[in-house]
């Protein structure tokens, strides 16, 4: 009992959840918009158009607006998660079910910054591991919604790996960032190439190999292998499971997103590291 009054009195503790959320809310923007902003920058490179969108500008205005039926959301519809459940998952102008997505983002964030405050507490590390968690959170549904890693996120994903070991703020030194980043882009690349030699068509995507590019660099070499062994192995139970369930053939030529996997994989893989250590250190 004690120790959960002791966990409830824990200021900083309230203070990550509340960033978190927020976070969280400001993650499911750039989750609907950043797909719509590079599709829409290829076209204007395609096109003669002098439309220039810089992510930035686009991300943050104009307001938030529904999903649904793309009226103006008012502020205090947009509290991360009460205004979900006062509104009980339904939009207020059109009545339609808000995804769930909306509030899984929020809490998955808000459990990934408690979990860096209880590790790291306040330190520039917290910062870098808030962040890195954050653009995985980013990374997922936007692959599994779009089919598609933006190079905004996974390039700035491992730049940040290289300046955070670069400065010392991080936990690795520079030179295993870039070794676990040429490698974690190596693998999939030469397995592509094989498969590709094969088949003639693409098995991965070039995004997978900029994402596994920067988990290499975050995780380090030792971690490539094991992230792609561990990402197949729940790709194809999760094809397994669709079979039972939809009762279909499951067509190999459509598109699977790998994304989700290997940030699955990399993130138990990192959890679990981090609570071995965790434990070997008390
Ligand atoms: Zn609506």
């Amino acid at each position: 009992m004690a120790s959960i009054q002791l966990f409830l009195h824990d200021f900083g503790l309230w203070i990550a959840i509340v960033i978190g959320l927020v976070v969280g809310s400001f993650l499911n923007v750039v989750i609907y918009r950043l797909p719509k902003i590079v599709s829409a920058q290829s076209i204007g490179e395609n096109s003669d158009s002098n439309l220039t969108l810089t992510p930035w500008g686009t991300l943050l205005s104009p307001g938030s607006t529904a999903p649904c039926c793309q009226k103006p959301i008012a502020w205090f519809d947009n509290i991360p998660l009460f205004s979900w459940l006062i509104l009980r998952g339904k939009c207020r102008d059109c009545g339609q079910a808000i995804a769930p997505r909306y509030v899984l983002v929020e809490l998955l964030t808000a459990l990934s910054f408690v979990w860096v405050y209880f590790y790291f507490g306040l330190s520039w590390e917290a910062l870098f591991y808030a962040i890195f968690l954050s653009v995985l959170i980013c990374l997922f549904f936007i692959d599994l919604e779009t089919y598609y890693l933006p190079d905004y996120l996974t390039l700035s994903l491992l730049w940040l790996a290289l300046l955070g070991s670069a400065s010392g703020l991080l936990n690795f030194a520079p030179s295993d960032a870039i070794l676990g980043a040429s490698f974690g882009y190596f693998v999939p690349w030469a397995t592509n190439f094989i498969y590709w030699l094969w088949r003639r068509r693409d098995g991965f995507g070039g995004g997978d190999f900029k994402l596994m590019a920067a988990l290499g660099a975050w995780l380090g070499m030792s971690a490539v292998l094991p992230i792609l062994a561990i990402a197949s192995v729940l790709a194809l139970l999760s094809m397994g499971l669709w079979l039972l369930i939809k009762k279909e053939r499951f067509d190999l030529n459509r598109m699977l997103p790998f994304g989700p996997f290997l940030i699955l994989a990399a993130t138990t893989l990192f959890f679990d590291s981090q609570v071995f250590n965790f434990l070997i250190e008390r």
